[in-house]
Formats: C-alpha cells, sequence, structure tokens
C-alpha cells in the first residue's frame, strides 16, 4: 500500500474531471490536499467536506485563476503556509477549443497555453526549492496523447502539451540529484466535461454529426475501443508518488489504449 501521510499536495484544476479523481485519490493515501479550480462555490465546498470526511485529511481550496500569475504565487505561498512546504505538486488545469487556425481566436489560444502550459512553470518554480532543501518531491504534469501526436484544429492544445513535456524533461534534469522527480501522464481521451464540450466544436470543425465524432474521431483513436478512466490517471499519479518510482524522471507515460503506437 502506498502511504502519503504527512506529506502535502496541490492539485491544480481539481474541482473536476481527472484532477478531481487524482486529488481524492492523494488524500485516501493519507495527504493534506490543496484544490483548485473552478466551480459552483457550494459544490466545490461538498466536494471539500465530502473529500476530508471521507479521507480524514485536511483539504483545502484555492479559487486561483491559472491564467494569472500572481494568483498562482499567491495560492503556492498559501498552501505552504496552511499546509507546510508542498511535497506533491500535480499540474493538472487545462482547457480545449477546437477550430481551424485561420479562425481560432487569439484570446483562446492565449488562455490555452496560460492554462495548459505556462501555469506550470509558475507552480514549479514556487515549490521546487523546498522540495530540493527536503530531499524529497514529485511533480507530476497531466498532458495528453496530443504532447506525442497532433490533430487538426487543436493548434493550441497540441502545442501547449509538446511544450508541457519538453519542461517536464527540462526540470527532470535540474534536479535530478535532489530527491525530487518531475514526470508527465499523457492520456488518451477520458469522459469529462472537457471532451464532452469538443464534440459539437468538432463536429462544427469536421462537418460531421456528434455522433461521428464520438465513433469515428474519439473512440476511432484508441484502438481499445475504451474510454480511459479518471480514476487510472489517478492511480498511476499515486504510482509516481510511490518509492517504487524513485528512479523514473523526465519521463512521459501513455494511458491512452494504444493510441500513440500506431
Ligand atoms: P475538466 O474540464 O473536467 O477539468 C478541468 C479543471 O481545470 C476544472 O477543475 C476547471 O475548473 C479547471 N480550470 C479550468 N480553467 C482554469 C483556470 N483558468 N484556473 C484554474 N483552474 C481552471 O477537464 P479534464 O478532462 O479533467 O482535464 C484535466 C486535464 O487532463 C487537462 O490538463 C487536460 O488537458 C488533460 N487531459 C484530458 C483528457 C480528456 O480526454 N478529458 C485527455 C488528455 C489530457
Amino acid at each position: 500500500m502506498i502511504d502519503l501521510t504527512n506529506k502535502t499536495a496541490v492539485v491544480t484544476g481539481s474541482t473536476s474531471g481527472i484532477g478531481l479523481a487524482i486529488a481524492s485519490r492523494l488524500a485516501h493515501a493519507g495527504a493534506d490536499v490543496m484544490l483548485n479550480g473552478f466551480g459552483d462555490p457550494e459544490k466545490i465546498q461538498s466536494i471539500r467536506k465530502r473529500m476530508s470526511e471521507t479521507s480524514e485529511r485536511h483539504i483545502h481550496y484555492s479559487a486561483a485563476d491559472m491564467r494569472k500569475p500572481d494568483e498562482i504565487r499567491s495560492m503556492m505561498e498559501q498552501a505552504g503556509s496552511i499546509m507546510g512546504p508542498v511535497n506533491i505538486l500535480v499540474n493538472n488545469a487545462g482547457i480545449q477549443f477546437v477550430e481551424p487556425i485561420e479562425t481560432f481566436p487569439t484570446d483562446k489560444w492565449d488562455d490555452i497555453l496560460a492554462i495548459n502550459l505556462t501555469s506550470s512553470f509558475h507552480t514549479i518554480r514556487n515549490c521546487l526549492g523546498g522540495m530540493k532543501e527536503s530531499g524529497w518531491g514529485r511533480i507530476i504534469n497531466i498532458a495528453s496523447a496530443h504532447s506525442l501526436v497532433a490533430s487538426p484544429y487543436k493548434s493550441a492544445y497540441v502545442a501547449a502539451k509538446h511544450g508541457l513535456i519538453g519542461l517536464t524533461k527540462s526540470v527532470a534534469l535540474e534536479c535530478a540529484e535532489d530527491g525530487v522527480t518531475v514526470n508527465a501522464i499523457s492520456p488518451g481521451y477520458v469522459l469529462t466535461d472537457l471532451v464532452e464540450k469538443q464534440i459539437p466544436e468538432t463536429a462544427k470543425a469536421r462537418n460531421m454529426t456528434q455522433e461521428e465524432v464520438k465513433t469515428k474521431i474519439v473512440l476511432g483513436a484508441q484502438p481499445t475501443k475504451k474510454f480511459v478512466t479518471s480514476e487510472s490517471v489517478a492511480e498511476t499519479v499515486l504510482f509516481l508518488s510511490s518509492s517504487a518510482a524513485d528512479n523514473i524522471t523526465g519521463s512521459n507515460l501513455s494511458i491512452d489504449g494504444g493510441w500513440t503506437a500506431q
């Protein structure tokens, strides 16, 4: 059993989907957790309360906007002062937008690059010093199959996720001798709000019906013909947080039903 008692974790974008499953898994393994993300305040409060009761850990929440460096810094400082130095950082917040590049809105490009890539630069630089000092740390970046292969009409997302792998490798080398590992996980399609929302956008961009998008594009990409689950991503985060993964660093682990093996 992997025991994270006395560890602290920050999981960005953890009010829904994959991030919520990761935060819950880390808490149930014994870590105190700082949640982050958008959503209805009452719903977030009930998530926080339920997670806290079932895991018997301290669960905190920051509404920091991952587009805003000042808010990211405040969130990391708040996590450090409430929970103690951050031991596990999961950079998970992400958004998607599907549109041909000629008409791709520039504000969407800026938001996707800020949330899916640049926010990780800000979170990492804030807590890496403390991890090095304590001689132990885990940084896990949630990338995507789109960190390895492209799809049309997802220029910003593909650029950001490829960039996130470069950041992962570079930082892994910078702290290789300090007991801190830095890895990425690259899921295929997981049925979350992010995927539900892109089905009509993809149907429009590709001139297909929504049903065709689901069968030909979404499940068509994955040889197993099955969605990846948020829980399997969360279990992989837990594994990377364990001592068995002490010597795994700078890697990009695919959980994509064989998508990028093709
Ligand atoms: P989701 O939409 O369910 O969750 C995204 C989370 O990010 C939410 O908590 C949301 O509130 C938060 N968020 C969005 N904008 C934010 C901002 N500006 N500041 C702070 N938080 C913000 O999506 P998901 O599918 O769970 O995606 C999580 C991560 O997994 C993303 O990085 C995504 O790219 C990646 N991913 C998803 C899939 C998939 O098929 N769903 C596949 C591969 C990778």
